[in-house]
């Protein structure tokens, strides 16, 4: 009797055995997702590891093993390698098994319940009798339309199917009661793409400069010798072409036979480089699947199944795109790695670059890592010789970098007295001159709303969430006070709240103040927003960039949704209004993000014919970070950086855990933090720090009080070891909620 170790859906991390039925003998595998009984009900769960033969045990002990009910879908199945990537995860990231489970399979599959779509197509029959072949000879002058369905059925191609619900019904019902055709259910997948750009131009490969074909060839090295190769950064500047090195190296892998998996940061905000590889690989009958957050339940579960089939040998998608069920990976790029978004903020907190890298090496495939500002782990990775570094240092085609001005806002002067200075002289005459000449120009200012905040002139109160430790701010739109992190909103006030002034003051100014001013101040301009309050309707942001790219638009003004792989000919102006809005945030990378995303937004400048100029708007002229986003200098960037990283012990050089206690209670979350730390910080492991506990920088949010405590220490390892060796005796309040981030990306 063969016998499976189950782990049971559900938040308890449960894992029985239960014995193959004879029937299901050869069907069930490790992954595999079954029906079991659970006490007296029913539960679902997926197979962790099928064992031949029962332990050996007292003779009665076989029949304590319930026998499986069933398999749940008959294809839906974890592959072995994801199940060990799985593993890995739960232990590294000190997340439960089950839920890693959870992130792994798409809802739909797991379920089974959408199951496949089908639909009735016609086909024709094989052969024919006499008798049906004069019936059907007649019909070109008898039943005409009978014989126009038949020519469209000889005359389709033979892979794709010819729907039932594309003809006249009754006209099919008579062909097919005379058996001239056959009509047949199919499954069909669900196109996602259904309603996109109608048909793709095959796009051909360019011709590669020599800094890309030396990236080339490193890369086709790797996917030809993954064992014996390491992860590779490609570190190319803005517009140096890294788009093209990726498509061509994946080229390679495909004709390989491989697959190749791509991650991109999201989605959505990158609708040009995942055109770009459609177009590219529009001839391949597979395809490319892409997967989204926008996909339904339906089309999700469609796509994972192509996948796991081999339907498509290209996925490109956003972080959790990396469980795509793709075999014989040939590659896996990371794109724009040093994002933000590819870390996972919900349990398991999981950081889609590294396990990407994980992923590569479980499987022998080659892992590509590309970005203009690469995280600092990746770079330092290079410097210590785990990674193998690939430099573009040049734009294409010698197009200058472009030139980049700071200008310094505590010199400028607004033109009302007390109202925001927006528009800085400097800035406002280079839009001008870009009216003039009808060229483009993108403002980027990483705050949403209106108004910053809401303050008191008389007392300086300024208005905050009553659930979180942050202020409300006006939306003009709505006419309303909106808390960016809950959600909360509540009417704008017409008197300060504690001392009863009659008028209260909008301070500083976000992206719907900035549309305001530039209609103002340039009337005639074209001008449209994106932010994610503007994002209300499903293809809003490909239309607004595709009127923008037409340019049908002059001015677009954005939050940091614009700042990625967006590539406008037509853009030779970038303004940066108020870089230094993230300098000031409590966390140890506020620094290395305010230059990344300046180095990005300003890489947007001048990808045409004409050079493009950047103009920094700043109240801190001289901080390091604006200073060498202004050189595009990554690579000073990153040595003065990394010295004051090594200074502290923070990665990369060195490991961090953060724990966060959260509860609606305060005293019990700071209790509960208080305790934690007595405890870890008795007998630590050498080299491992424990910090003392302190209220979060975001010290409440959506009703919870938080506290935290950072361990720092050598490795990853050591700290999560140090911490289950605490955990296991401790029990928590059941109203405290303990947050383990295990390198963590946000200190807040
Ligand atoms: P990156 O991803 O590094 O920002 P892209 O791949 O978007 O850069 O390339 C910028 C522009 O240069 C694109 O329009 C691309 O088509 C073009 N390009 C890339 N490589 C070449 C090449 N070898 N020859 C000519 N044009 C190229
Ligand atoms: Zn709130």
């Amino acid at each position: 009797m063969q016998v499976a170790k189950v782990l049971i859906d559900g938040p308890r991390e449960l894992i029985f055995d239960y014995a193959i039925p004879a029937e299901l003998a050869g069907a069930v595998h490790a992954g595999s997702r079954v029906r079991i009984p659970l006490g007296p009900r029913r539960a679902t769960g997926t197979v962790t590891e099928v064992v031949a033969e029962p332990k050996p045990g007292p003779p009665a002990a076989e029949f304590t093993i319930k026998p499986l009910l069933g398999l749940i879908g008959d294809q839906a199945a974890v592959p072995p390698a994801l199940l060990r990537l799985a593993r890995w995860l739960a232990d590294y990231y000190m997340a439960p098994l089950e839920q890693v489970m959870r992130s792994l399979l798409p809802v739909s599959v797991r379920a089974e319940k959408t199951g496949f779509r089908t639909r009735k197509i016609l086909r024709l029959p094989d052969v024919l009798t006499p008798e049906q072949q004069s019936l059907m000879a007649a019909l070109p002058s008898k039943a005409p339309r009978q014989a126009d369905v038949l020519t469209a059925l000889r005359n389709a191609p033979a892979d794709t199917p010819i729907l039932l619900a594309d003809f006249p019904a009754a006209t099919v019902k008579a062909l097919s009661s005379k058996g001239l055709v056959l009509v047949e259910d199919a499954t069909m997948e669900r196109d996602p793409h259904a309603d996109d750009t109608p048909s793709l131009l095959p796009s051909q490969p360019l011709v590669l400069n020599n800094d890309q074909l030396q990236a080339v060839q490193a890369i086709t090295a790797a996917i030809d010798a993954p064992t014996t190769s390491r992860p590779l950064l490609l570190f190319g500047v803005t517009g140096s072409g890294k788009t093209e090195v990726y498509l061509q190296s994946v080229r390679h892998a495909i004709d390989r036979g491989l697959t190749a998996l791509i991650l991109v940061p999201e989605i959505s905000l990158t609708p040009q480089t995942v055109e770009r590889f459609r177009s590219r690989f529009a001839a391949l009958s597979s395809g490319v699947a892409v997967l989204h957050s926008h996909l339904a339940d339906g089309e999700r579960h469609d796509e994972w199944h192509r996948i796991a089939r081999s339907g498509a040998r290209i996925v490109i998608g956003a972080r959790s795109a990396i469980f795509a069920p793709l075999d014989a990976l040939g590659l896996i790029i990371v794109d724009e790695e040093h994002e933000a978004s590819y870390k996972q903020d919900s349990v398991p907190r999981y950081q889609g670059r590294d396990v990407a890298v994980m992923r590569a090496h479980l499987e022998g495939c080659a892992v590509l890592l590309g970005s203009a500002t690469p995280s600092l782990e990746s770079w330092r990775n290079t410097q210590t010789g785990k990674y193998q570094l690939l430099t573009l240092p040049q734009r294409v085609d010698d197009r200058r970098l472009p030139l980049v001005r700071v200008v310094d806002m505590r010199m400028e002067k607004p033109a009302v007295k007390g109202a925001p200075m927006i528009l800085s002289e400097h800035l406002r005459i280079a839009i001008d001159a870009r009216l003039q000449r009808s060229e483009q120009t993108i403002l980027f200012l990483n705050r949403r709303g209106y108004a910053g905040s809401v303050q008191c002139p008389s007392c300086g109160h300024v208005v905050h969430c009553p659930h979180c430790s942050v202020s409300l701010v006006y939306h003009k739109t709505e006419d309303k006070l909106l808390c960016h992190l809950c959600g909360h909103r509540r009417l704008p006030l017409r008197t300060c709240p504690e001392c009863q002034a009659p008028a209260i003051r909008l301070a500083g100014y976000g992206t719907q103040r900035v549309e305001e001013t530039l209609r103002r101040v340039f009337p005639t301009a074209r001008t449209a927003r994106i932010d994610t309050d503007t994002m209300g309707r499903k293809n809003e942001l490909r239309d607004t960039l595709n009127a923008f790219k037409a340019r049908q638009l002059d001015l677009l003004i954005g939050t940091q949704m614009i700042a990625k792989g967006l590539d406008f000919p037509g853009v030779t102006l970038v303004g940066i209004l108020h870089a230094d809005l993230g300098l000031h945030i409590p966390d140890f990378r506020a620094g290395e993000r305010t230059f990344q995303l300046l180095t990005q937004v300003a890489g947007r400048a001048g990808r045409g014919d004409i050079s493009g100029e950047v103009i920094i708007q700043t109240y801190a002229p001289h901080h390091p970070s604006i200073q060498f986003a202004r050189h595009t200098d990554f690579t000073g960037y990153a040595a003065q950086e990394l010295e004051m990283r090594q200074v502290l012990g923070f990665p990369p050089c060195g490991h961090v855990l953060l724990l966060t206690t959260r509860s609606e209670n305060e005293e019990l979350a700071r209790f509960t933090v208080e305790n934690l730390h007595l405890r870890l910080a008795k007998s630590p492991p050498e080299g491992v720090i424990v910090n003392h506990p302190a209220p979060s920088p975001l010290q409440r949010a959506e009703k919870y009080y938080r506290f935290q405590l950072l361990l720092q220490g050598p490795s990853t390892r050591r700290l999560t070891t140090h911490l289950r060796s605490i955990l296991h005796s401790m029990t928590f309040p059941k109203e405290v909620y303990l947050v383990v981030d295990v390198d963590p990306f946000s200190l807040s």
